[in-house]
């Protein structure tokens, strides 16, 4: 949504929210702000939806996202106005990250979550594994909380959700009060998959009812959205001592090299800065450019920018702003940088053909590092780049931030890329692309540094809505433990003789 005003409490005793949209600034809609009562009677529910689900197969489990997917492709067209109605996003990107992405993502768990969650044997070591077997069962935790952001209001709030279910949790969705209908959305999505009831949950509200959720007795949290509200809710779980995974706030660097193609890196540079409108955990907010291209990559990207179309209907590239507070912060970080010298080459300012929150593409050079522009996330279509001597100089300034989200290295030369990859603090880094890292269901998805805690996607996220429990089974049905006591002096001594020989010399530590 855009703006969210506060309106009288309704019958049910339940604040209310109007909202209204971005692009056109006309009504979309209210939502119940959702209390602390309401939030126990839904663990309640889903505690008691949980108990079957949980061990049902996962191949059982997989039937209801096929046809989730089912439905996905049914109702794209009401996934894709609900989406641009609320964030006056591109129907392009809607598809893309919101549609596509979420497709995929239920096709993936579908297929691949019965294999990564199966009962494993491990291989013992040493002496033990003559003496104990080892398996390790993938054990749903319970009751998770998704609360979610307004950038990526369906993909964001859905995404976590399939992998919790998957795994055999009940869900309960707290969307963002910004951007809540097509968190409403995914409930419906798997209401009509057939999903039983109470297993995934939408309760909309603002910050009373995710702090609420975090306290009302669910076995996980993943949260996604600013660093800010990502330690109040560590502090909570921290206090009801149970787990979370944090995704937060990014302030994505991206390192041209000198030997680069500029026309792809200008066109990598557009996209993972404007893509989403700028609105993107991991858009592209810092470009470090060799000084020997920095010319050439600098009026290629300004010509690509100049080629955007800004818009509310129809075809166009970037969107709206989502809602008013992000676009406060936009102009306040681009005053700063003005002021401190940095030139603006094209936008820095609302666009003023426009009614609702639109910012113009921004490109700005003479950038440095005291500016809030680039010490800060400025989550909003602008651009700035900085000059600097050689790769080893942008290897030091991307990774003089608070943030370690994403980033993005380029270069012609693959294994330069992966070494300069290797070498920056941040949760993920896309060579020769924008960071795109989280579209890709394979990979361990999460942020350092304040970008966040733990990781989701793949199989580190899939079994990380689990309890990893491991059976230790004894291979002579319990005879061992007849000899335990009572403890003798010979016997350490023979401990002792059979350390040495097991680690004492290296035939013995290469045997064992
Ligand atoms: P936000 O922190 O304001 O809100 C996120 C969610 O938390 C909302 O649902 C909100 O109602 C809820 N909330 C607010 N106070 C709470 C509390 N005390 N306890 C529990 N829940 C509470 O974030 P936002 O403005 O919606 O999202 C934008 C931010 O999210 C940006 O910083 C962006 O980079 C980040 N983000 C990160 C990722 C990632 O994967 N790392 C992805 C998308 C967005």
């Amino acid at each position: 949504m855009a703006i969210v005003t506060p309106l009288e409490i309704g019958s049910s005793g339940r604040r209310r929210l109007a909202l209204a949209s971005p692009a056109t600034l006309e009504p979309i809609g209210d939502i119940e702000v959702h209390t602390a009562a309401d939030v126990s009677a839904a663990v309640d529910r889903a505690q008691k939806a949980q108990v079957d689900w949980g061990v049902l197969p996962v191949s059982e489990r997989a039937r209801f996202m096929v046809a989730a997917l089912e439905v996905l492709l049914e109702r794209q067209e009401d996934i894709l106005s609900t989406v641009t109605l609320e964030t006056g996003k591109p129907r392009t990107e809607a598809l893309q990250m919101e549609v596509f992405a979420v497709g995929d993502a239920l096709n993936y768990y579908a297929n691949n979550a019965e294999q990564i969650l199966k009962t494993e044997k491990r291989k013992l070591h040493g002496l033990i594994r003559l003496m104990k077997r080892l398996r390790i069962v993938y054990r749903p935790l319970g009751v998770v909380a998704v609360i979610s952001p307004w950038n990526g209001p369906f993909v964001l709030a859905i995404n976590p959700a399939i992998q919790a279910l998957m795994a055999g949790n009940a869900v309960i969705l707290k969307p963002s009060e910004v951007a809540p209908f097509s968190g409403l959305l995914a409930g419906e999505i798997f209401a009509q998959a057939g999903l039983p009831e109470g297993l995934f949950q939408v309760l909309t509200g603002d910050g009373e009812t995710g702090a609420a959720l975090c306290k009302a007795g669910v076995d996980k949290v993943t949260f996604t959205g600013s660093v800010e509200t990502g330690r109040k809710v560590a502090v909570s779980c921290a206090e009801q001592l149970i787990p979370c995974t944090l995704e937060l706030g990014g302030n994505d660097a991206m390192i041209v090299c000198d030997d680069v193609n500029l026309d792809y890196a200008a066109a990598g540079a557009v996209a993972g800065a404007f893509m989403n409108t700028g609105q993107y955990c991991c858009g592209t907010e810092r470009v470090y450019v060799v000084d020997s291209v920095a010319d050439a990559f600098t009026e290629k990207v300004v010509g690509r920018v100049a080629e955007l179309r800004q818009g509310v209907r129809g075809e166009f590239d970037v969107g709206a702003i989502f809602w008013p507070r992000q676009l406060e912060i936009i102009e306040e970080h681009v005053a700063d940088a003005r002021e401190r010298g940095a030139k603006i080459l094209t936008g820095g300012r609302r666009n003023p053909d426009l009614d609702g929150f639109f910012y113009e593409p921004t490109v700005l050079t003479d950038v440095d590092h005291s500016m809030k522009i680039m010490q800060h996330e400025t989550f909003g279509p602008v651009l700035p780049i900085m000059r600097v001597a050689n790769e080893e100089e942008a290897i030091e300034l991307a990774n003089d931030s608070a943030y370690g989200l994403g980033g993005c290295v380029w270069t012609r030369d693959n294994r330069k890329g992966i070494k300069i990859a290797q070498r920056m603090e941040s949760g993920s880094v896309c060579v020769n692309d924008m960071t795109m890292t989280y579209g890709i269901q394979e990979a361990p998805f999460g942020g350092r540094k304040a970008s966040g805690i733990g990781q989701v996607n793949g199989e580190a996220g899939l079994r990380g809505y689990c309890h990893a429990e491991p059976i230790v089974v004894d291979r002579r049905r319990g005879k061992m433990s007849a000899s335990r006591y009572p403890y003798r002096a010979k016997s350490d001594a023979g401990l002792q003789k059979l350390m040495k020989l097991l680690w004492g010399t290296s035939l013995g530590r290469w045997l064992f």
